[in-house]
């Protein structure tokens, strides 16, 4: 199984690697600019060369990138989702570029009502597809949402009802958040609960497209609608949920991703990921 954090790519795209094997990953996620910033950095072809060679130096096996937290795929503002579909193309062609597995992002919110705001993810991402087909053609990701502020995709069946939508299957695959799941009223804590959950998804999408988990404990309660995420097992999802998360083998070829809190030293922050293999008799 593969297992890693979000790891921090500061002085350089290429230096993820370094604090991915200080945190023993095998698998990372990253962003490729200021997650704050419309403005998207343009990666010159050394620094490509520089980021294919420290992966293969590394135990890295895939490679996510996480969009900037501004685009809105689902706004009823059609200024906002032009802005957004062009952002999410400029970092997709940079996922593709640097080789990555997948380019995750979320599916935004709507003011006006959920069918519109589904309605809307559906077309700025099929826009997205065929506007990267040709020469980008990385894994566009959607990402479950922690349900607070009319957000789009915070349940399986509104993931299952965008995913109806999407005309080139191909190009689509879905990450879910544990935190997001959890506090979006999705319990996780018990073995029934993750079959549940697992056959949910696979009737209304299909397991073979759940391409990454970000596992993550959850501060606060279930459908609390808070998205603040906590360590392996110091949440309120708690350490049994997790095992039957890591142990089901319908699970084995998905990656796990962390985005848990960081403590600022490496050493400890390895806590959550050594509790991941642990659990997994990995
Ligand atoms: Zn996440
Ligand atoms: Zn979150």
């Amino acid at each position: 199984m593969l297992f890693g954090y979000h790891v921090s790519t500061a002085g350089g795209l290429h230096k993820a690697f370094d604090e991915a094997k200080e945190l023993e990953c095998t698998a990372i996620q990253i962003f490729v600019g200021s997650p704050q910033m419309w403005a998207t950095p343009t990666v010159s072809d050394k620094e490509v060369e520089k980021f294919k060679t420290a992966q293969k130096n590394s135990n890295v096996k895939k490679v996510l990138v996480h969009s900037a937290y501004l685009p809105n795929p689902s706004s009823h503002k059609a200024s906002l989702r032009n802005l957004s579909l062009k952002k999410l193309k400029d970092e997709a062609k940079i996922a593709y570029t640097i080789g990555a597995d997948g380019y995750n992002f979320h599916c935004g919110s709507n003011q006006d009502s959920n069918q519109q705001g589904v309605a809307h993810a559906i077309a700025t991402l099929n826009r997205l597809a065929e506007l990267t087909d040709e020469k980008w053609p990385v894994k566009l990701i959607l990402e479950n949402d922690a349900g607070a502020g009319n957000r789009i995709g915070d349940t399986i069946e509104e993931l299952g009802a965008i995913w109806k939508g999407l005309k080139n299957k191909k190009r689509f695959g879905f990450t879910l958040d544990t935190c997001h799941m959890f506090v979006s009223g999705i319990d996780l804590r018990t073995k029934k609960d993750i079959s549940a959950l697992l056959s949910k998804f696979d009737k209304l999408i299909g397991l073979t497209h759940l391409e990454f988990i970000h596992i993550n404990d959850a501060k606060f309660g279930l459908g609390s609608k808070k998205d603040r995420h906590a360590n392996i097992g110091e949440g309120e999802i708690g350490l049994t949920g997790f095992k039957y998360l890591l142990t089901n083998s319908k699970l084995k070829n998905v990656p796990f991703i962390l985005e848990t809190p960081r403590t600022g030293n490496l050493k400890s922050d390895l806590k959550d990921i050594r509790i991941l293999k642990k659990m997994s008799n990995y």
